[in-house]
């Protein structure tokens, strides 16, 4: 998990989703099979992050999380501005929903729920009304930022990096060519520009 900006599934990866960014958002395609082995190694996205089921295949694209059939159903009663949910396997995706669920993940989320009390299904009461707290809103609020923020440094290059580049973009600003073209063995002139910066400003958090 530490090292997605160079491994071969990110550059697949990234490859897909410039493929996907010049589909129009409205119509998209179906999930890239990279982009979806990529989603399945993050840390908890083998469950379903509301009530634990395996191999979850819907998402709720808002959170950047995978939920399984049944927990889809209520997420979708939520209604789209809360929780936007899309089939993996049998709905459409754009650029920015795949790579909301490339930088989202379970196990951020569970993070950050665990983190605003909000993680125990032990209290049915609080657990089931979580999606319509003020930190969740503050949560999808800024996976979207951070998603447009991504999308706007070029090519995708990971988690790790896509959170480092950020905190970098300032600094370097002046030292590299404002082209973003180059990845996966064109030139590693960019990830070597973030890989002495720490993950630390992951505004999701
Ligand atoms: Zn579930």
């Amino acid at each position: 998990m530490q090292n997605h900006q160079r491994s071969p599934l990110v550059c697949a990866a990234s490859r897909e989703l410039e493929d996907l960014r010049s589909v129009p958002k409205l119509s998209g395609a179906r999930f890239p099979a990279g982009c979806r082995k990529l989603m399945m190694s993050l840390p908890g996205n083998s469950n379903c992050i509301d009530c634990g089921s395996v191999n979850p295949e819907w998402a709720s694209v808002t959170f950047g999380t995978l939920i399984c059939t049944r927990c889809s159903g209520r997420h979708r009663s939520y209604g789209v501005q809360t929780s936007f949910v899309r089939s993996v396997r049998m709905d459409t995706w754009n650029y920015d929903q795949v790579l909301a669920m490339l930088e989202g993940g379970n196990g951020q989320l569970k993070g950050f729920f665990d983190r605003h009390q909000l993680g125990n299904s032990s209290d049915p009461s609080l657990f089931s009304k979580r999606y319509h707290t003020k930190a969740a809103k503050f949560y999808r609020i800024n996976l979207s930022k951070h998603v447009e923020n991504v999308s706007d440094l070029g090519p995708y290059q990971g988690r790790e990096a896509s959170r480092g580049r950020r905190q970098a973009e300032q600094e370097t600003l002046n030292k590299r060519p404002s082209s973003s073209g180059s990845l996966c063995g064109q030139s590693s002139d960019h990830s070597r520009n973030n890989a002495s910066l720490s993950p630390q400003s992951v505004s999701v958090q």
